[in-house]
C-alpha cells in the first residue's frame, strides 16, 4: 500500500500501485468512472475503463458514492488536468463499504455541519485545518524543548479559582466541591521551585456564558512559567516562540493553508517584531484605531477586534492597570496602580491569544491581594506557601491553542479551529 502523497510525483509515471482511501468525488460519463480517492496525505484522480472490467464489475464500480471506502491498484500516468496532476488507471479494486449518499457537504448550515462534526473532520478543508494544528502543537513543544524546559502535567480537578469565580464549572467530588482547571498557571509556579523552566499543555475550562467568535467552555491552554525572568524577558521569549511556531507551519502546511485560502504573504509579513505598548499610551491611541476608550477601560473581543484591524504584526499591550487584571499580578515598583503584565493581539482583527507578566513573589503582598479580593487565604494555603520558602522572582503565560490556530488559519470563528467545539450551546458530537 502506498500513501497518495508520495505516489504524486513524475517517478511515478509509468509504475503499479496500490492506494486505499475514501471516495472523495464521483463522476460517470459512458465508459469511464473518474472517482477521486482520498487518504490521509492527499487526494488523486483514478479511472475505472469499461474494456478493462467485466460487465458486472464495471456496475459495481460505478455505482460507488462518496466516503465508500475502497482499495484501488493500478497504473499511474502524469495529467495535467487532473485535480492533484496525476492520473491512475484502476486495474482492480476491492470494496471495503459502499455506503448510502453522505449527508454532509459543503452546502449546509453551519449547525448542521456542527451536528456532524464526527464526518465533516474527513472534508478536505478539516483535514487541513487537523494537520496545521497538529502541526502548531509539535512546534509549541518543540520550541520550549529545544530550550530546556520540562514538560509536566498539572491537576484537572481542582479547588480553587485562577481566573475569578463566575466561569467555574463545578463538578461533585465525594461530597466536596471541585472545579475543572481554568488555568495551570498557580500549578506550573508550584514546579518551577524543582524545575525553573516548565510547560503544559492542557485543557482550561470556563464556563463561558454568551456566545462569542472566540470563547470556548473547553479549550487548548498551553502555559509555561519560568523563575528568576521578569516581564519583559517573558515576551522575547513568547516572540521567539511565536515566530517559531508561525514558520513551522509556513514550512510544513503551505499547501492546507492554500486548501483554506489563507494568504501565506499576510501572515509572513505578520512576523516582523512585535510592537510593545503600554495600555496608557493605547488608550492615547485609541480614538485615531477608531475605538475611542478611557483609562480604565477594558479591552474585549469587540474593542481587540476593531483595535487590531489597524496593525498586521501582533501587538503586546503591557502595564494594564491592576483593576484590570486578577489579583496575583506583580504591581510596578514604580507605579504602584500599574502591573507587570502583557496580552498580546494577533494582528487580522483576532485580538487576544497570550496573556502573561510577573507573579507576586512577596508572601505579605500576596496574603494582602487575596484578602482585598474576598478570597479566603485557606484556599489558597499552598500558593501562599511558595512564597515563603525560596521565594524568587518569576514570570509565565497562557497561550489560547485554539486561537492561536484560529488566527494562523484565518478562520472566523473559533468552532472552526477545533474539532470537537465545546460551548454554552453544544455539547454533541
Ligand atoms: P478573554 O479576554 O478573551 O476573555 P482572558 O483574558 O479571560 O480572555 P486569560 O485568562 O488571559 O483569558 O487566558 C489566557 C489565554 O487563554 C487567553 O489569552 C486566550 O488565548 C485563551 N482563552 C481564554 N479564555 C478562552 C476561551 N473561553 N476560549 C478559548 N480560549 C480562551
Ligand atoms: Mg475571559
Ligand atoms: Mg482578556
Ligand atoms: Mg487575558
Amino acid at each position: 500500500m502506498e500513501q497518495i502523497s508520495s505516489i504524486l510525483n513524475d517517478s511515478s509515471t509509468g509504475k503499479e500501485f496500490n492506494i486505499r482511501g475514501w471516495v472523495y468525488r464521483i463522476r460517470t460519463s459512458g465508459k469511464l468512472v473518474f472517482v477521486i480517492l482520498r487518504d490521509a496525505s492527499s487526494i488523486i484522480q483514478c479511472v475505472a475503463k469499461s474494456d478493462n472490467f467485466n460487465e458486472t464489475d464495471f456496475k459495481i464500480i460505478s455505482s460507488l458514492t462518496i466516503e465508500s471506502s475502497v482499495s484501488f491498484s493500478g497504473e499511474l500516468k502524469k495529467d495535467e488536468r487532473a485535480v492533484t496532476g496525476y492520473e491512475m488507471n484502476i486495474k482492480s479494486f476491492t470494496i471495503y463499504q459502499r455506503n448510502d449518499s453522505f449527508p454532509v457537504s459543503k452546502d449546509i448550515s453551519e449547525e448542521f455541519e456542527l451536528d456532524n462534526r464526527h464526518l465533516w473532520i474527513r472534508s478536505r478543508e478539516f483535514n487541513a485545518i487537523l494537520k496545521i494544528r497538529s502541526t502548531i502543537f509539535k512546534a509549541f513543544r518543540e520550541f520550549y524543548d529545544n530550550d530546556g524546559y520540562y514538560e509536566v502535567q498539572p491537576p484537572i480537578m481542582v479547588s480553587t479559582a485562577t481566573e475569578g469565580g463566575s466561569t467555574l464549572f463545578s463538578v461533585p467530588f465525594f461530597g466536596e466541591k471541585a472545579y475543572l482547571t481554568q488555568s495551570s498557571q498557580f500549578y506550573l509556579e508550584t514546579f518551577i521551585f524543582s524545575l525553573e523552566k516548565v510547560y503544559t499543555i492542557t485543557p482550561s475550562f470556563r464556563a463561558e456564558k454568551s456566545r462569542t467568535w472566540r470563547h470556548l467552555t473547553e479549550y487548548w491552554h498551553a502555559e509555561g512559567e519560568v523563575a528568576w525572568i521578569n516581564n519583559q524577558q517573558m515576551m522575547d521569549i513568547e516572540e521567539k516562540m511565536l515566530h517559531f511556531i508561525v514558520k513551522k507551519t509556513i514550512e510544513e502546511n503551505s499547501e492546507e493553508l492554500k486548501i483554506l485560502g489563507r494568504d501565506i504573504e499576510t501572515l509572513k509579513e505578520s512576523m516582523k517584531p512585535f510592537r510593545r505598548i503600554p495600555y496608557r499610551e493605547l488608550i492615547e491611541m485609541s480614538e485615531s484605531l477608531g475605538m475611542p476608550l478611557k483609562y480604565g477601560d477594558d479591552l474585549g473581543a469587540d474593542e481587540e477586534r476593531q483595535i487590531m484591524s489597524n496593525f498586521k504584526t501582533p501587538i503586546f499591550v503591557t502595564d494594564f492597570p491592576a483593576s484590570l487584571k486578577t489579583f496575583y499580578h506583580q504591581p510596578n515598583p514604580a507605579k504602584p496602580d500599574e502591573i507587570l503584565c502583557h496580552d498580546l493581539l494577533a494582528p487580522e482583527g483576532y485580538g487576544e491569544i497570550l496573556g502573561g507578566g510577573e507573579r507576586i513573589w512577596d508572601y505579605d503582598l500576596l496574603k494582602k491581594r487575596i484578602n482585598d479580593n474576598g478570597l479566603k487565604e485557606d484556599d489558597y494555603y499552598w500558593y501562599l506557601d511558595l512564597r515563603k520558602y525560596g521565594s524568587v522572582p518569576h514570570s509565565g503565560f497562557g497561550l489560547g491553542m485554539d486561537r492561536l490556530a484560529m488566527w494562523i488559519m484565518h478562520l472566523d470563528k473559533i468552532t472552526g479551529a477545533i474539532a470537537y467545539p465545546r460551548t454554552i450551546r453544544r455539547l454533541r458530537p
